[in-house]
């Protein structure tokens, strides 16, 4: 069965941190996603790669995912090959998203950079005949890029005030990875106790702008149609 939306990241909890609440959105609205870890987060500081599966899986079940799986590229130098281009170009055939979500292949993180570059190629030599995998060519209709670290001014935004409960539980569902009262595992920049009011504070953010409570910014080498500019700007105040 295809997928309309695959969500393709580095890390397990990437996907959750940033575009959890509009694939949630997708799927209320009927839309099928999937999502793919290209690794397994086994260089994280906190948990294990087993660990992580098991919490990626819970929250993946929370938002509503067909499937989610994870390729094996190596966490902490993500590699970005022929060969793992072109396991990325198959799982995309497999599936035939019109819609891909990756990372913004600008990011201070190296691994989220190169899956994000990475993925934008495999999507265009997805659809390329003459490329051979297992299954025939497919080209998603878009490559939608999200920011994690660095907040790149978005180009879009999605209302995900409606579904912000449902992006929260997935979220906490990496409980190996964000802040645990007395836990004795090292410290990170997640695990830090205001990591997760921040990612929501972002999301405040973006909503301010659309005139809802949260709202998921988005950018793309290629704008999206609007079909009602008037409603498009609904409850804005002229002069902001
Ligand atoms: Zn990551």
């Amino acid at each position: 069965m295809p997928v309309d939306v695959l969500a393709i990241a580095a890390h397990p909890d990437d996907v959750e941190l940033t575009c959890g609440g509009t694939l949630h959105k997708l799927k209320k609205r009927g839309y099928k996603f999937g999502i793919v870890d290209l690794t397994r987060g086994e260089m994280g500081t906190r948990g294990s790669p087993e660990i992580r599966a098991r919490e990626a899986k819970r929250a993946a079940d929370i938002l509503g995912a067909e499937f989610r799986e994870a390729l094996d590229l190596g966490d902490g130098g993500l590699r970005r090959g022929r060969e793992e281009e072109l396991a990325i170009i198959d799982v995309i055939r497999r599936e035939k998203p019109r819609i891909v979500f990756t990372p913004y292949p600008d990011d201070r993180h190296p691994d989220h950079r190169r899956a994000g570059q990475i993925v934008t190629d495999a999507c265009y030599y997805a659809g390329t005949r003459k490329i051979e995998t297992s299954h025939p060519a497919h080209r998603p209709q878009q490559a939608i890029y999200f920011s994690t670290f660095i907040s790149h001014p978005p180009q879009f935004l999605v209302d995900v005030s409606d579904v912000i409960d449902i992006r929260r539980a997935a979220m906490r569902a990496f409980e190996s990875q964000f802040h645990k009262e007395g836990s004795t595992e090292p410290e990170t920049v997640l695990a830090q106790r205001n990591f997760l009011d921040l990612i929501e504070a972002r999301a405040r953010e973006y909503g301010a702008l659309i005139n809802v409570e949260f709202a998921e910014g988005f950018l793309s080498s290629r704008p999206p149609r609007i079909d009602d500019l008037v409603k498009a700007f609904e409850g804005n105040e002229p002069g902001f």
